[in-house]
């Protein structure tokens, strides 16, 4: 559920508005308070992207609501509100209760803001344009560095309930042998491998970890054919602050001289990956890898004691 539609809009109109969210299932919620531009979701607020409401606050609307009575999933929402509450007191704002009043309103659809302003087409209300240079999301970011990004331009800092639990994994890697896999299968690039060249012509590689651009959705731990990755528990909401990327695992390594591949040597003269190895060894493929090998050694262990 993406509301770019929202978004653009904020970024033409919405400095100084104040914004009131309701659900799309919400019976008649047009009655409210004048001040508030009333705004549908496309579906339960519980559901609209995380970082939307941050973006909105970083292109200057004034305050963000939520109607919270007229949602048929309190509980999600709770969830949810609680959430925004703590980026929202990151940034040093405040997440609104919207007053109620007796004024019926325009219902705007989220997804399908107005391009233009009814009122701005009679003179009224115009606002400044934004510079070219302001602030604006990027929006072929992944939701994680739109989120991140947004907490940056508002000048977030760490807080006592930021330290509750966060939206990544806390990754560490042991046994790591500098594959790469899990930099290939992380969709955010919260994981890089960096290699420097050493005298001795081989190299230091360093896998490090950006606990801030980690969403958890643990595809670096399944992808990892070690395994050599696991998660410590969750990143807390301060470490979407955290600027500098960690260091989980650093070894030396070489480049196959045949596929370039990084490997790390089992002893000293080594030139080849394991792989290059096994087919230079191998080049009929009439025998199996040692590991399969090893394995079905165990299997047929393991099926003699039965
Ligand atoms: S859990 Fe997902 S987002 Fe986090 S580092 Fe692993 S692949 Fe990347």
């Amino acid at each position: 559920m993406s509301l770019d539609s929202l978004i653009t809009w904020a970024a033409h109109f919405g400095a100084g508005e104040r914004i009131e969210f309701v659900c799309a299932e919400a019976p008649a919620p047009e009655r409210g308070h004048r001040a508030w531009k009333l705004v549908q979701a496309p579906g339960c607020v519980a559901d609209l992207p995380l970082e939307h409401p941050l973006e909105l606050l970083a292109l200057d609307v004034a305050e963000i609501g939520v109607r919270r009575e007229l949602c048929e999933h309190r509980d999600r929402l709770d969830a949810r509100l609680e959430l925004w509450a703590t980026l929202f007191a990151m940034a040093d704002h405040e997440l609104a209760t919207p007053p109620s009043g007796k004024r019926k309103r325009a219902v705007m659809q989220a997804v399908n803001m107005p391009v233009v302003e009814r009122r701005s087409l009679f003179g009224l209300g115009r606002k400044d344009p934004r510079p070219d240079d302001a602030w604006s999301p990027d929006t072929v970011d992944t939701s994680q560095q739109r989120l991140r990004a947004a907490l940056r331009h508002l000048g977030a800092a760490p807080t006592e309930a930021g330290e509750s639990d966060g939206l990544g994994l806390a990754i560490v890697a042991d046994g790591c042998r500098a594959a790469g896999q899990c930099v290939t299968a992380c969709p955010h690039d919260a994981l890089r491998l960096v290699h420097l060249p050493l005298a001795d012509g081989s190299q230091q590689s360093d896998l490090t970890f950006d606990a801030s651009l980690c969403d958890g959705c643990g595809r670096c731990i399944e992808f990892c054919d070690v395994p050599a990755l696991s998660s410590a528990g969750s990143t807390s909401l301060n470490d979407l602050l955290s600027a500098t990327p960690v260091s989980i695992a650093t070894l030396r390594t070489r480049r196959c001289e045949r596929c370039r591949a990084p490997y790390t040597p089992q002893h000293e003269d080594s030139t080849l990956c394991p792989v290059c190895a096994e087919r230079r060894a191998n080049p009929f493929g009439s025998s199996l890898p040692p590991e399969a090998i090893e394995r079905l050694r165990r299997m047929r262990e393991e099926g003699s004691s039965d």
